[in-house]
């Protein structure tokens, strides 16, 4: 510091600091030795709720400042520094009931509505259970003292019961045997873990498949989310996704609180997305086992829906890259009367059911080099990799400064995304994966300014 006093430690630094009028966290102490800083870590591992702001650790570091500059630092830290972590914290609530909700596809989803609890930052009062066998696994009872924990610190997780406060003779739980929607018997195959509400006009599963043929993987209708769905069901202005494009400017009108400049900026999203891609058309049709991968694959072999409708379960499998499961589950989707009545729908809507022609792929990704890591949604490793090389992508198994893009899927590599980071390779989620296939180039990223 050029005229300013010799300074020798680092809490002298923020003595001056504190003198000269900036903010200092008082909280900050010299302590002697390893052991009096492992208590302290301690101590404020239990009292981090007293402090009036959030904290996940404690950094400790070495105060003479002769002795930092010796020890240095290495490529990525200091020497002399260093972070304690707090383990993710802990609280117990009471369980007061379980719920089960009912996606898209029918499947029916057991979750925890707990006693609201301040737990990692925020309140919680809803966990999910995942399927029945976690429920037993956990043993978890409505009633039930609770360890409640967030996984990673985001996501809130029932950790399992506290069995000495167990009220005395609470029964387990049993998962229902209708859907809490429709009252349709729910149904558990064997071998499978999910129970499914097997009605094709349950309200759930109707909204649900709605919310999913406007999302930003499949037709990407901005403005048609869940709130709005589930409002526009509950009018009686959806029943299924062809009445999406019979929406009208005075029926929209009508609903309380919506403005004009939203119902035109809907009307407008609903109307781009007629010409959306086959393959995206596809993966909104909410057909069983058929994702954003396989949808691909069938509208560049069969470049119509016509053709897709019309084949075989033999000739949809003979797709490279697509199995007898997605291939059975097609055939059977366009084989139900009340799917051919949606397609009559979005054929009458003008909605594009052209794909690229078939088995040509529109080179987007020549000259391009995308690396993807962890599990994408409805791709396999292979998928991902022939989407990008049968688009003339290359996809090498690790990230250079080379690399366009890197593709993030569940339980990524790490070491992959530090170096993308390192090298300012963009990094893309699913939706940003879709995109570059589609039109070869990286998109911004949500939110984003670029
Ligand atoms: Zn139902």
């Amino acid at each position: 510091m050029v005229g300013g006093p010799e300074l020798e430690s680092h809490h002298d630094t923020f003595t001056l600091l504190a003198s000269l009028g900036f903010p200092v966290n008082p909280e900050a102490t010299v302590l002697e030795g390893l052991e009096a800083a492992m208590a302290h870590c301690l101590h404020w591992q239990q009292h981090r709720h007293d402090l009036d702001y959030e904290i996940d650790g404690i950094v400790i570091k070495v105060d003479d400042l002769a002795l930092q500059r010796e020890l240095g630092a290495t490529a990525k830290a200091p020497r002399w520094a260093i972070a304690y972590k707090f383990p993710p914290e802990e609280r117990t609530t009471r369980l007061i009931e379980i719920g089960v909700s009912i996606g898209r596809t029918g499947r029916a989803t057991p979750y925890a509505q707990l006693e609201p609890v301040f737990v990692g930052g925020s309140t919680v009062a809803m966990a999910t259970l995942h399927n029945q066998d976690q429920v037993a696994f956990k043993d978890v009872r409505p009633g039930d003292l609770v360890i409640v924990r967030k996984a990673g610190d985001v996501i809130p997780e029932v950790v399992g019961p506290v069995l000495s406060e167990r009220p005395e003779g609470l029964a387990p739980w049993v998962f229902p045997t209708n859907c809490p929607v429709c009252g349709h018997t729910l149904n558990r195959p064997v071998g499978e873990s999910d129970h499914r509400c097997l009605n094709l006009r349950c309200p759930a599963r109707v909204a649900g498949s709605i919310e999913h043929f406007a999302s930003r993987g499949a037709m990407d209708i901005e403005g048609l989310g869940e709130q709005r769905v589930q409002q526009f069901c509950e009018l009686g202005l959806l029943a299924d996704v062809g009445d999406v494009y019979s929406l009208t400017e005075t029926a929209l009108l009508d609903i309380d609180k919506f403005q004009d400049k939203s119902v035109a900026k809907l009307l407008a999203a609903i109307d781009g997305s007629r010409t959306q891609p086959l393959a995206r058309l596809l993966v909104g049709l909410n057909i069983r086992h058929l994702a954003g991968a396989g949808s691909q694959l069938l509208a560049a072999h069969f470049g119509h829906l016509d053709a897709i409708a019309a084949a075989s379960v033999e000739e949809l499998a003979a797709v490279e890259g697509v199995g007898t499961t997605i291939a059975t589950s097609v055939a059977d989707w366009f084989g139900d009367a009340t799917n051919q009545a949606v397609i009559a729908k979005l054929r009458a809507a003008g909605v594009n059911f052209e794909g690229p022609a078939p088995s040509e792929l529109p080179q987007t990704l020549a000259g391009l080099i995308v690396v993807v890591t962890g599990t994408l949604p409805g791709f396999t490793r292979d998928q991902a990799e022939a989407a990008i090389k049968g688009r003339g992508g290359k996809s090498p198994a690790s990230v250079s400064k080379k690399t366009t893009a890197l593709v993030v899927g569940a339980e990524p590599g790490a070491s992959k995304i530090t170096k993308a980071t390192e090298l300012g390779v963009p990094v893309l989620d699913l939706a940003g994966f879709m995109v570059l296939l589609e039109t070869g180039t990286v998109p911004a990223p949500p939110g984003g300014t670029s």
